[in-house]
């Protein structure tokens, strides 16, 4: 069996679905290797046509199902110093060396791998696979998922989320809301500032105001929160404009995200910052010129997962695995995306976060095997004799 996932996940591997790319030859060999299996599967595709989730199902068409979800996409290995091809898999020291072995191709080439075996288990509930496009520039694709399951004739009852937890059983994290904000100025010459609109200058107070902000949000966090840190962070991602040092920018761009721990924070960001658009920067840069303007896209809001008292997925993955707690994470992930549309959530996966996004990302083997452990034993736990 772990041969089987290794192989699976070597060619998983060398399918490069950077976030930016199209993950369509991915999800056309998952799709083959699943219907050989047995599944019914189901590809549906983003409106570009040039991505698509998959979702398929293995046993009774009935409700109250089992989703195994994990993303497609991996992030970019551009500018980083990588021992090895990153699309190329390599074993060393019981470690699987590759961009997406951890973060999280890992998981899907496990419930691959487990999927003969649960095709052949007799069973009174689906298991079902809802691989994604796009989680890594916002959860994207999951929100699409979400609105093709809200209409689905099934309905699944519970979903684990491989993301890497080395293999601990995570019930609750964050939201993530990214966002682009885009600044349109006047160009004009640097000995003239008076007569442009620096965009790069009004970023600049946009993003002072944003830390300002920051400040705030750690005196609203709640009373004993479970999180850690226990107040919605914001993080400045990218903030870029302007070509030369004589030009006034016409043009400035700035990429940033919060991670809430409650939806009000969110609303407390999002209300603040647009009055201090709306009141203070644009009249100014109007005062210039009048199309000018600031305008904010949303790239993703993704759902928190939130900790919940009645979790089945929970209480049996904590069962199988003996463990005595379940835990949190700190980053974002499609869970809340599920238990929104009221499935029991958990996020548990091989490898580390720490090894996620980063140069010579790798899995650890016996990882691996102690979530091809875990599928087994789900299998057995919803097998029917
Ligand atoms: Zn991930």
């Amino acid at each position: 069996m772990l041969d089987e996932a290794k192989r699976i996940l070597a060619d998983l591997i060398a399918f490069p679905t950077v976030s930016v790319d199209s993950n369509l030859e991915m999800v056309a060999y998952i799709a083959a290797y699943l219907e050989d299996v047995g599944a019914r599967v189901e590809i549906w595709h983003d409106p570009t046509g040039a991505k698509a989730n998959l979702f398929a199902t293995l046993g009774p068409e009935v409700d109250g199902g089992l989703v195994l979800s994990g993303h497609c996409d991996v992030v970019p290995v551009a500018d980083q110093d990588w021992a090895s091809d990153p699309f190329d898999m390599v074993e060393r020291d019981g470690r699987l060396y590759g961009r997406g072995t951890c973060d999280m191709k890992g998981f899907l080439a496990a419930s691959l791998a487990m999927a003969p075996r649960f095709a052949a288990t007799p069973r009174s509930r689906p298991i079902h696979f809802a691989f994604t496009y796009d989680e890594e520039t916002g959860c994207v694709g999951a929100g699409h998922l979400a609105q093709s399951l809200a209409r689905h004739d099934l309905r699944p009852a519970m979903a684990i989320v491989g993301e890497p937890t080395m293999m601990q059983v995570i019930d609750g994290h964050k939201g993530c809301f990214e966002y682009t904000t885009r600044f349109r100025g006047l160009e004009g010459h640097g000995s003239a500032p008076d007569l442009g609109v620096n965009a790069v200058e009004y970023a600049v107070r946009y993003t002072a105001k944003l830390l300002e902000l920051r400040e705030a949000l750690k005196a609203r966090a709640p009373q004993d929160g479970p999180f850690d840190p226990p107040w919605t962070t914001l993080n400045i991602g990218a903030l870029n404009g302007g070509k030369v040092h004589n030009v006034i920018p016409p043009k400035a761009q700035l990429d940033w995200e919060m991670r809430p721990v409650q939806p009000s924070d969110a609303v407390f960001v999002k209300e603040q910052i647009a009055d201090f658009v709306a009141q203070e920067l644009v009249p100014e840069m109007q005062r210039v010129f009048p199309d000018v303007g600031i305008e904010t896209e949303v790239i993703g809001e993704v759902a928190g997962l939130e900790p919940v008292r009645q979790n089945a997925t929970k209480d049996l993955l904590m069962r199988l695995t003996g463990a005595n707690s379940s835990g949190l994470v700190p980053f974002g992930t499609e869970a809340g995306i599920f238990q929104q549309l009221g499935m029991d959530v958990v996020v548990c996966g091989p490898g580390s976060i720490e090894q996620a996004h980063k140069a010579n990302e790798f899995l650890d083997i016996d990882q691996l095997s102690r979530c091809l452990d875990l599928l087994q034993q789900v299998n057995d736990a919803f097998a029917v004799s």
